[in-house]
This record gives structure tokens, sequence and C-alpha cells, in this order.
């Protein structure tokens, strides 16, 4: 399975200078080498290189750098294609389309550049990393990262990293190649629900409230809207800094919640019963204030988070359809509307039980969970003629 990890540069200035004056050198190249293959009608890379690598390497650029940059920009090309294919900028003719076959693509000065081992060396005992510039090499540059980041980085990491820079800030983007545990068999199964009053709701009694978070939203939303109405640069952005803020705090929150769930299983022996997400904001009908705490990328992030995360530790997961698991009596079965009287409230029209709503939901989607395990291992025994 594949993960990404960043990694935060720490230079000192004159290293800052050197990754700045780099970045900038090889997409300065990567414009050019772009303008060479949109006159030549984009040719494959072998007959781009023919095209562009002599110069590139008179530039000054070392070897790899000069292939990792006519590789670049093929790629670019290669998906941009890919993207008028499959109609991702409009119809043939369109304003969009037009736009964008008309004319070579650009790079950013700062957009992201490839590295491979021979540029970039990890030392993870001293968390620094030797790296190509254009100044010469930098050796013992220091990065920071979470310690189990570290860790997978060190027994993981594999082929080629990217160099980018944000606001002035340098990062380092490494592909790792996680293997998977094997599956266990579950001894039962934990319903997962989620929700916008609690993000996570397991039948083994874990709740993950949402408060904070929503509170947190609403607060740079507030924030947000008061930047909005002043259309200046400086406004755009310290607004774009808050949502980048923003989306770092979810994405802790969510990564917290996902490592509780999975080790809850793991720990039990149990399996994940997870709702399909498919239209969770168009299932749930919001009130005006829960519109600010509801954002279908954050559950589609928990989610994907839950997932990776068992996949890494051999907890079995199902995925449920969660009609009706609110109004579903997770003792008798029974469902009805009335069932649910309040939004934290569950009692039971027909057997009288009394629960917590989403508690309740949790028990619901662990049943549904068994339910589809052991008809999915039915259908794995091979039929008998
Ligand atoms: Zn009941």
């Amino acid at each position: 399975m594949k993960i990404v990890t960043q990694v935060k540069l720490i230079p000192d200035a004159a290293q800052a200078s050197a990754l700045s004056a780099t970045l900038r050198t090889v997409n300065d190249a990567a414009n050019w080498v772009s303008e060479v293959a949109f006159v030549n009608d984009v040719p494959r890379e072998y007959e781009l290189r023919k095209h562009t690598y002599a110069q590139l390497k008179e530039q000054g650029l070392g070897a790899q750098a000069a292939q990792h940059v006519i590789k670049k920009v093929r790629d670019a090309y290669t998906t941009l294609h890919a993207n008028l294919r499959a109609g991702n900028l409009g119809r043939k003719g369109s304003k969009r389309r037009v736009k964008a076959e008309s004319k070579p693509i650009t790079f950013r000065p700062e957009a992201a550049q490839p590295y491979d081992d021979r540029c970039l060396s990890w030392q993870y005992d001293t968390q620094t990393v030797s790296i190509w510039t254009t100044a010469g090499r930098i050796k013992d540059l220091s990065f920071a990262c979470a310690a189990d980041a570290l860790k997978v980085l060190q027994l993981h990491r594999k082929g080629e990293s990217d160099l980018i820079e944000r606001n002035g800030v340098f990062y380092l983007i490494a592909t790792c190649e996680v293997p998977e545990a094997e599956q266990y068999e579950p001894g039962g199964f934990i319903g997962v629900d989620l929700g916008i009053v609690n993000i996570a709701t397991t039948s083994t009694g874990y709740q993950a409230a949402g408060r904070r978070l929503n509170r947190y939203r609403k607060r740079q939303l507030a924030l947000r809207t008061k930047l909005q109405k002043r259309r200046t640069k400086s406004a755009k952005r310290r607004l774009k800094e808050r949502s980048r803020r923003e989306r770092r705090h979810v994405k802790n929150s969510n990564h917290i919640i996902a490592k509780t769930i999975v080790t809850e299983a793991e720990r039990t022996g149990g399996g994940l019963s997870l709702e399909e997400l498919k239209g969770i904001r168009t299932r749930v009908r919001l009130r005006k204030p829960q519109r600010v705490a509801l954002h279908s990328w954050a559950f589609a992030q928990l989610a994907d988070f839950i997932v990776y995360k068992a996949r890494r530790a051999g907890v079995p997961l199902v995925f449920v359809d969660p009609a009706y698991s609110s109004k579903e009596c997770a003792e008798c079965g029974h469902v009805d509307r009335l069932n649910r009287i309040s939004q934290a409230r569950f009692a039971c029209r027909s057997c009288g039980v009394v629960a917590h709503a989403d508690r309740n939901a949790s028990h619901v989607l662990a049943r549904r969970g068994a339910t589809a395990w052991a008809a999915g291992r039915e259908s794995r025994v091979p039929s008998i003629p």
C-alpha cells in the first residue's frame, strides 16, 4: 500500500536561498522544455530529450536534474492529455479547453521537483538529508516530522521524493510502500457511526465528540467571512493560510480518531463496519448552524484514514448500507421514523428499549457488518457441482 509522507525542511538562511534558487532554475528550465515540447507536437520523452538534454546540461543542470525536468514536463503533458480526453476541461472548442490547448504548459517558480536517490539521500538517525542544489550539494539539512512518520520513512521509503515550496517553507514529499498485514478472522464487528454532533461513535463505547471541532470551524468561518469582505491581496493570503490551518486541524483530529478506532478493533480481535459514505451530505438534512460543521471531505478523509490504518493492521473492514440505521432498533430490528425521538435520544416503539441515538446506530451498523462479512465468506466457498 502506498503512503505519502511529508517532512518539513529546516534550512539555515544560506541553504534556504540555495533551495529557492534551485526550484526557480529547474522550473525555468521546465518552462523552456515545455515550449520546445509544444512546438514539436509534444514528442515522446526519448525524442524530447534529444531536443533539450544537451542545452540543459550546458545551463549547468546535472545529468539527473536535467532528466527529471524533461520527464516532469512530459508527464505534465500526459496528464493534460488524459484530462482533455476525460472531458475535465470541457467539450472540444470550449473556452477553457482552447485555452489549455493553445499554449505550452507552464510551471510556477516554486513548483514541485522530483528527486531520486542519487540527488537526495536520507539520514534517519540524525533526521537530515543530503540534497542536490544548483549551488552544490547541501549536507546535513535537518527535517522535522512526527515520530511514527519517521519510522514509516525509515522502513518503507521508496523511489522518488518531491521538493516543494509553500509560502517560503520547504517540504519533501516522500513515497512509502508499506506492506499490508494479513487479515485475521474477526471475532465480531464494531459498528462505526459517523455524524455531525458526534463525529464517530462505536458500538464498543468510544465516542469522538464534534463539539470542539465544530466550535473551531465556526470560529474559522466567522473570520473567513470577515476577511472575504475585504478584497485585498493580504486578506486573500490570510484566507488561504486560514483554510490550510483548518484542514491541518481536521486532518490531525481525523488521524487520532481513526487510530483509536482501529486500535480498539485490533485489541478486541474484531472487524470494523463502516457506513458507505456516498451522500452523507445529502442524506442528513441540516439546520443552518450545522451547515458550518459539516463538510463531506472531512468525513471522507476520516473514512480513508480508517481504511488505510485497518489495512496496515490486518483489521477486517466492511462497508455497509447506512439506510435507516438511525431509525432501526438494534435490539429488536423494528424500523420506525418515530423511534428517533430527538437528535440524541432513541426509544424503540416496539420493544421499548431506550438508548443514545448514535450508540444505537453503531450497534445496527455492527450487526449489518457481521451479516455482510458472513455473506461474503459464504460466497467465497466454491460451489458444489
Ligand atoms: Zn426495539
